[in-house]
Order: C-alpha cells, then sequence, then structure tokens
C-alpha cells in the first residue's frame, strides 16, 4: 500500500522524458508545468520503488495488466537487437519484456543528487562517451550535469499500470510511457541538465550555454538529441533538448550533419 500511496503523489509529475505528445493547448500548459518538476518528482518515485524492492513487496504483480493494454502491446514490435548500442525504441517499437542491459555502471560525472541510485547508471560505452564529453564542456568553461539515465522495467511497468487502472487507458498514455518503450531502459541514454535552469528537464535549457555547446558538439561523443524540435510527428516526442541518446560517433555525426532523427537514419516512420 505504501507503494500505491507514493505513485498517488507523483504519478501526475510522471512527464517529461516519459510523456506523450497531447492534443491540446489545455494538455500542454499543463505538461510544462509539470515539467518542471519532473527530475525532483521521478526522483522521489524511483527512490521510494527501490525501498519497496527492499522489503520484498511484490507490487508489481498485485497489479493486472489491463486487456486493452496487452492488445496495445501486441501491435507495437519486439525489438530484436536489445543489447545493440544501435537499438532503436519508440512508441511503436519496443524492448523484450524484462530487459536489461548486462553492463550498467554509474559514470564518473556530476550528478543533480547525491545518493546512490540505479538511475545514474549506463551501458559502459555509453558511461565512458559520458565522461569524455562531460569533460570536454569542462575545458571549454561550462558545467553539464547528469540528471537521470537508466530506468529499469519494473519501474516503468508499475508507473504505467497503475496509472491505467486508477485514471484509465487514455490518462496513462498521455502521461506515462509504455513499459519497455522508454529510451531509458536501454542504457544508452542520460537526462542532461545545468545550474543555470535548476536543474529542471525543460526545452529552456537549449538556451544555456551547455545546452547549445550540446546540440553543436554531443555527435563528436557519440551522442544525439534524440528528440530534436519539429520533429514530433517523426519521433512521438515533444522536443528534448535535455535527452542524450549514445548511438556511437560515425552514426551520430551523420544524424547532426544532415539535420534527421534516429527514425529517418534507420528509415522507420513514426
Ligand atoms: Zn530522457
Amino acid at each position: 500500500m505504501k507503494f500505491i500511496t507514493i505513485l498517488i503523489l507523483t504519478s501526475f509529475m510522471l512527464i517529461g522524458c516519459q510523456q506523450e505528445p497531447n492534443p491540446t493547448d489545455e494538455l500542454k500548459t499543463s505538461e510544462k508545468r509539470l515539467e518542471a518538476k519532473a527530475p525532483i518528482e521521478i526522483s522521489e518515485e524511483e527512490t521510494d520503488k527501490d525501498e519497496e524492492t527492499k522489503t520484498g513487496d511484490n507490487t508489481e504483480e498485485d497489479i493486472q495488466l489491463p486487456e486493452e493494454d496487452k492488445n496495445s502491446n501486441a501491435e507495437m514490435v519486439v525489438v530484436e537487437n536489445p543489447n545493440s548500442i544501435e537499438v532503436m525504441v519508440n512508441k511503436q517499437r519496443r524492448l523484450p519484456d524484462g530487459f536489461e542491459p548486462t553492463d550498467l555502471v554509474v559514470p564518473d560525472v556530476p550528478f543533480s543528487f547525491s545518493e546512490d541510485h540505479p538511475k545514474k547508471q549506463m551501458q559502459k560505452e555509453a558511461a565512458k562517451a559520458l565522461e569524455e564529453m562531460f569533460d570536454a564542456a569542462e575545458e571549454a568553461q561550462l558545467e553539464l550535469v547528469a540528471a537521470s539515465g537508466y530506468r529499469a522495467y519494473g519501474t516503468q511497468k508499475a508507473i504505467y499500470e497503475y496509472n491505467v487502472e486508477t485514471h484509465g487507458q487514455d490518462y496513462a498514455n498521455r502521461f506515462s510511457a509504455k513499459p519497455g518503450t522508454s529510451e531509458h531502459q536501454t542504457g544508452l541514454a542520460m537526462d542532461v541538465t545545468t545550474a543555470e535552469v535548476a536543474f529542471a528537464l525543460e526545452q529552456s535549457f537549449s538556451q544555456t550555454d551547455e545546452g547549445e555547446w550540446l546540440e553543436e558538439h554531443a555527435h563528436e561523443f557519440g551522442f544525439i538529441i534524440r528528440y530534436p524540435e519539429g520533429k514530433e510527428s517523426i519521433t512521438g516526442y515533444s522536443y528534448e533538448p535535455w535527452h542524450l541518446r549514445f548511438i556511437g560517433e560515425e552514426i551520430a555525426t551523420e544524424i547532426h550533419e544532415n539535420s534527421i532523427t534516429l527514425e529517418e537514419f534507420f528509415g522507420y516512420g513514426y
């Protein structure tokens, strides 16, 4: 019950990198307000989820998967290369149930919080590249701060199913990503921010020196801005200048130089 209570308090904040685009201006306004709170609220939720795991309370299994969710998942493609750094997940392509990367490590970079947490992790190769990128930013007198990397399948599953059970499928689809569809689960993504925007994950980050530097240089370290401005109809996500995805230097450079998305690079339409 404790977990459910915590989710009640936090489920309204689960947007940002998890959110889906909304069709009305009213909802967009609501999202903007919530986005600014997302880093803190997600942090609390994930911390609490860890506590739940330690007690052995099998909350996730207590929540039944609704029939309509099974149907919608059946329409999605399950990716065949979940362990590849070239894996592509989006709202139509999901990771296999329960997928977990095998080489998660904590990159040696500054974080926006001090406690140990699974979301500090990335796959080893991505973590090394992130360290190099942060070092280069520091040499340019910039202060990048990491906010959120790996997100476990179980965490996303519990969030989504709780929202379906409590608020209905439509609400859940607007305010939380379906389990298996979050790029954070791959261990190849890191949300990055800076002090100038109070470590928030919001679009104004793109106007900071750090945001502009990332836009120009992230590809040199194998990262892309995964959800670019003006590409919502292709990626399925609003502009997220803070969401960096490791894909390797070669592909990242081609994507950067041609101003395209990962979907366009691989020839997958959204
Ligand atoms: Zn993100």
